[in-house]
């Protein structure tokens, strides 16, 4: 059987790490943020190039905390994709904004720069572009937006740990970004977590404030508050393991050159990376019009596979009251009915990256036989 992902086998490799650096936050009783914590936030923060870090509980958390440090609210709209996990859409709706979902690039699956001219009305105040399966958006022209008409951009990194773009760390580029922890994405806790990241202190003090009930001073609320605050043992195992990273990331881009090349002859179409990026290959996704046929095949073979996401947000049902309907999001229906995410993660070998491959391979000359 070859899975999506080795979770196990990935502990198996940082065991003792693990346990020399969780026992101390468990000798300290610091088990809701404390110092594990702060280290963790002065570690990502360094390796996002970012100046601040705020350590949250959820990706999903890390989002609503953000547009709510932008002040969004009741009465704004966001502009965002519906191709996407969603979490993104969720988090808007938790301020009471409005989602204006925008179509994704054909090629990237990621917010059409082009789309978001004709999307502003005057109750625009901020732009979610996500960095989908670890491909950064094209920032450029989406910050060149933003500046221009007096939006907020807040990246949706959740997907894209260490991805660059022109030379610069996702979670530096916008004004704000949501990194998610959860333990299947690139950078896992044991359990859930997240983060803002952000070169503007005034927005971190306030995620810092908000995240820990609003206080500005023990039992003074000032803000808003939520209960969103980052486990101590989270904090110690995501600084171990963001020891790791950069050599996981180096993994995944070489299993990805590994698929490219070996299914270069086939009718699958492979990712297509832009210049100047650094994909991060959270997901490494193909696209083919027999998508339903060849995921039962390679069922049949014991491999695992995966949609991200059959169904696109805006046609939802919990989003129904938008308004959206069928036809509406042309290029992200389409994707969302040809996409398929092969197994990659850092502990595959070459054998089981050559023998999905082979499978591949197998099931489009089925009918030359
Ligand atoms: C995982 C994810 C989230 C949510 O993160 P959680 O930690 O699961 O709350 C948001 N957006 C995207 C694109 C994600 O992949």
């Amino acid at each position: 059987m070859i899975r999506f992902a080795d979770l196990p086998a990935e502990f198996q490799a940082i065991r003792d790490e693990v346990f020399e650096a969780i026992t101390p936050v468990m000798e300290s009783g610091q088990f809701a943020l404390g110092f594990a914590v702060q280290q963790f936030e002065e570690d990502f923060a360094a390796y996002c190039r970012a100046e601040h870090a705020v350590g949250v509980n959820s990706g999903t958390s890390a989002l609503h905390l953000a547009l709510l440090a932008a002040g969004i609210g009741e009465g704004d709209e966001v502009i965002t994709v519906s191709h996407t996990f969603i979490a993104t859409i969720a988090a808007i709706r938790y301020t009471g904004a409005t989602p204006v979902m925008v179509d994704v690039d054909a090629d990237t699956y990621n917010l059409d720069p082009g789309r978001i001219e004709e999307a502003i009305t005057p109750r625009t105040r901020a732009i979610i572009p996500v960095h989908l399966y670890g491909q950064p958006v094209d920032m450029d022209p989406i910050m060149e937006i933003a500046r221009r008409r007096g939006l907020v951009v807040v990246e949706d990194a959740c997907q894209a740990h260490g991805a660059e773009y022109k030379g610069r760390r996702c979670g530096s580029i916008g004004d704000l970004a949501a990194f998610s922890f959860y333990p299947g994405k690139n950078l896992g806790a044991f359990g859930e977590a997240g983060a803002v990241t952000s070169n503007n202190a005034e927005y971190a003090d306030k995620i810092r404030s908000m995240r820990h009930w609003g206080q500005t001073r023990r039992y003074y609320h000032d803000l808003p508050g939520y209960n969103y605050r980052m486990d101590g043992l989270q904090g110690a195992v995501l600084s171990v393991k963001l020891r790791h990273i950069e050599a996981w990331t180096g993994q995944r881009r070489e299993r990805a050159a590994w698929y490219d090349e070996l299914l270069s002859d086939s009718p699958f179409r492979p990712p297509v990376v832009q210049p100047d990026v650094r994909h991060v290959y959270h997901r490494y996704v193909v696209e083919t019009d027999e998508r339903e046929p060849l995921q039962e095949w390679l069922t049949q073979h014991d491999i695992d596979s995966g949609i991200h996401y059959p169904t696109p947000v805006h046609l939802q049902a919990v989003h129904a009251d938008l308004g959206y309907s069928v036809g509406d999001l042309p290029v992200t229906e389409r994707a969302a009915s040809r996409v398929l995410s092969l197994p990659l993660a850092p502990q595959h070998t070459r054998e089981e990256i050559e023998a999905v491959a082979a499978c591949l391979n197998a099931f489009a000359s089925r009918g030359d036989a």
